[in-house]
């Protein structure tokens, strides 16, 4: 996730916040220093509003990161390489760098969450309870103690990417002994779940209070869509499980160099090569972007002369660059930008590319291996 910004760090791990964060502790101070508080406790001047609000938000947010620090303290406590947490529109996300390997270490690295914010929910309802009244404090803690409720109920229903989804599929794990199987449950109970939110969030923008309804149809498509992505990239994970790169890549592909015209490369290597995408290449061999048959296509061929590939190439970041022994999963760790996923460079010399035809065909080969069911 880009735009964040860092916070700091919690037992090693990183802690940043997207910026929809912040707009979202923004209206949070905003809704209870305007409305919330005024409402629940009359006849306190606004500066007082104001302060307890501004209080309250950014300890609202520091639960949310306790709830965060919960799953990635019991993942290390197991184990499991931890990431970063972010804080972001939708709350905290723990990002894991590898999966639980047994459903125990998925149980309690998933349950830590919610039950840290059941937990804050029960030391706010004390200070509720206890504290004297009519306070603004009071009230506060009250809030508080609510928010962390729905918070932990909420995250405990069982749908993929919730960690209910998790719990259900350690479970759904450790009863069938397959995580695959697991898996394919766990992502229909999310896409149930988001649909049945979606609908209920759709009536409630009607019937009831559009803002809430709104907010929850997209929390419902947030968790359909998160289910499906999940189980495709588990699927992919799986299938390419114990496949080197140099298995998957199209080998000595035809280059475009940088310095050639676009004449002359279309003439030269296009015409007479099966591939569409190509790997522009500089006088040293390094490969520093792609163009595929599209790109030259834009070209109007009264240009094609004056034209050169480079100027063709745009490329975000450098190309990525893997070696034949490297593990074909790792394919998978950056969303392709274009056709061209990756070049394969052995001793300096450029032996191959992976373009997305590659890695489908690859999939494809080992769906037909394996005999896999991958209905959802
Ligand atoms: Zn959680």
């Amino acid at each position: 996730m880009r735009q964040t910004l860092p916070l700091g760090s919690m037992a090693g791990v990183p802690v940043r916040a997207h910026w929809s964060a912040l707009g979202i502790a923004a209206l949070i101070v905003v809704l209870l220093g305007t409305t919330v508080l005024p409402r629940a406790v009359p006849g306190y001047g606004q500066a007082q509003y104001w302060l307890v609000a501004a209080i309250t938000g950014t300890l609202f947010m520091a639960s949310l990161l306790i709830h965060e620090a919960a799953h990635a303290l019991i993942a290390r406590r197991r184990g499991l390489r931890v990431g970063s947490v972010t804080l972001w529109v939708l709350g905290g996300y723990t990002e894991m760098e590898e999966e639980a390997k047994s459903p125990r270490v998925e149980l309690a690295t998933a349950a830590a969450g919610p039950l840290a914010s059941l937990g804050i929910a029960a030391v706010t309802l004390l200070a509720y309870v206890f504290l004297p009244r009519p306070a603004l404090a009071a009230s506060a803690a009250g809030w508080l103690s609510t928010m962390n409720l729905l918070l932990g109920l909420f995250n405990l229903l069982p749908g993929a990417p919730l960690d209910g989804g998790r719990v259900l599929h350690a479970l759904l794990w450790w009863r069938f002994g397959d995580a695959a199987r697991a898996d394919r449950a766990a992502a229909r109970a999310g896409q149930m779940l988001g649909t049945t939110l979606i609908s209920v969030g759709l009536a409630s923008t009607f019937l009831w209070n559009w803002l809430s309804g709104l907010w929850l149809a997209f929390l419902g498509w947030y968790i359909a869509m998160s289910a499906r992505q999940e189980l495709t990239v588990k699927i992919a994970r799986a299938g390419l499980r114990g496949l080197r790169v140099a298995e998957v890549m199209t080998p000595v592909p035809d280059l475009a160099p940088a310095w050639m015209n676009v004449e002359k490369l279309i003439e030269g290597v296009v015409l007479h090569s099966r591939q569409t995408v190509f790997p522009v290449v500089t006088l040293t061999g390094a490969a520093v972007g792609s163009v595929s048959l599209d790109t030259l296509a834009a070209v109007p061929p009264q240009r094609r002369g004056s034209t050169r590939v480079e100027a063709l190439t745009t490329t975000q970041r450098p190309v990525r660059t893997l070696a034949p022994d490297d593990e074909a999963a790792l394919l998978l760790e950056q969303p392709a930008q274009g056709q061209l996923i990756a070049v394969v460079v052995d001793d300096r010399r450029l032996v191959g590319m992976v373009t997305d035809a590659d890695l489908r065909r690859a999939l494809g080969q080992s769906l037909l291996r394996t005999g896999a069911d991958v209905t959802t």
